[in-house]
């Protein structure tokens, strides 16, 4: 999957079509849904509008919690594709484990056949946490192939880091800029962003690129879409990867997996 796609939380169905456009005409060739954002069919319009060939961009769809369970993950993902207006689906992420309803397992299975029937090339999770991985490929036998995670300067993840590097899982990073908060106005990141005469938010998506991350930022603003696929023509020294690391500290700010059900 291309390391950097363009994501759309908290953007109704009616402007995902005009900001996936953008992205789209912008250059960005994978983009972040679910079926919670209530925006599938806007971005499958916009998709479907770009003149672009389907194996061009990469799609990605999450099945929201209410669906968990084998029969019922099948009817949803009839339902993304429908409103996405694809034959096919490039990723399908259960969006959060709930472990409390402890059906995660049984919804990794239609998961799994869901790939063996062709209707998606690659099949992962979202906000899952070491145990609930291990149980995933203890009791299936396989390995989702992404965890998208809340990932950030300010929130690194480093236990689940490593153990995605361990079993081969991609770690892909959700509000990957702090959603636009006070990361973006720290000032280690406004110095090293002041030396290459780039933004802030260009620094911090460097810092995910070059740590090996996917990254999916967000935003409706023609200007800042451009901005935030504009960050492959330079490189953090990594004296710079590195003091960015050091300013981990306890800032989730999304909520923790096992407390959402
Ligand atoms: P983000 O970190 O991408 O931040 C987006 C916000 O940052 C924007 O709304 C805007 O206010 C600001 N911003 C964007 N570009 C900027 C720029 N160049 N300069 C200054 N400010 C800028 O946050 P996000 O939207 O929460 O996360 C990105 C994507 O991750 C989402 O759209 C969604 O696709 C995905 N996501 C997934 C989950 C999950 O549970 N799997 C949860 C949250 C988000």
């Amino acid at each position: 999957m291309p390391q950097l796609g363009f994501g759309v939380w908290q953007v109704p169905d009616a402007e995902a079509t005009p900001a996936v456009a953008e992205a789209l005409k912008a250059g960005y060739r994978s983009i972040d849904t679910a079926a919670a954002y209530g925006n599938e069919a806007g971005t499958g319009a916009a998709i479907a509008q770009s003149g672009l060939d389907r194996d061009d961009v990469f799609v990605t769809t999450k099945l929201w919690n209410d669906d968990h369970g084998y029969d019922a993950t099948k009817r949803a993902f009839d339902e993304s594709l429908r409103k996405l207006g694809l034959d096919v689906l490039d990723l399908y992420l259960i969006h959060w484990p709930t472990p409390a309803r402890d059906d995660y397992v049984d919804t990794w299975k239609a998961f799994v056949e869901l790939q063996k029937e062709g209707r998606v090339r690659a099949v992962g999770v979202s906000n899952f946490q070491p145990e609930h991985l291990r149980r995933l490929i203890d009791e299936t036998g396989v390995t989702p192939a992404v965890n998208q995670i809340e990932l950030h300067p300010y929130f690194q993840q480093s236990e689940l880091r490593a153990f995605h590097a361990e079993h081969g899982i991609q770690t892909e990073a959700w509000s990957p800029l702090g959603q636009g908060g006070e990361l973006l106005s720290d000032p280690v990141v406004q110095k090293i962003a002041l030396a290459h005469g780039k933004s802030a938010a260009q620094i911090v998506l460097r810092w995910h690129l070059q740590i090996g991350n996917v990254v999916i930022p967000k935003s409706v603003t023609p200007s800042r879409i451009q901005e935030n696929i504009d960050v492959f023509d330079f490189e953090l020294p990594q004296a710079e990867v590195e003091l960015l690391s050091t300013l981990d500290r306890d800032g989730r700010i999304g909520p923790h997996p096992d407390e959402l059900n």
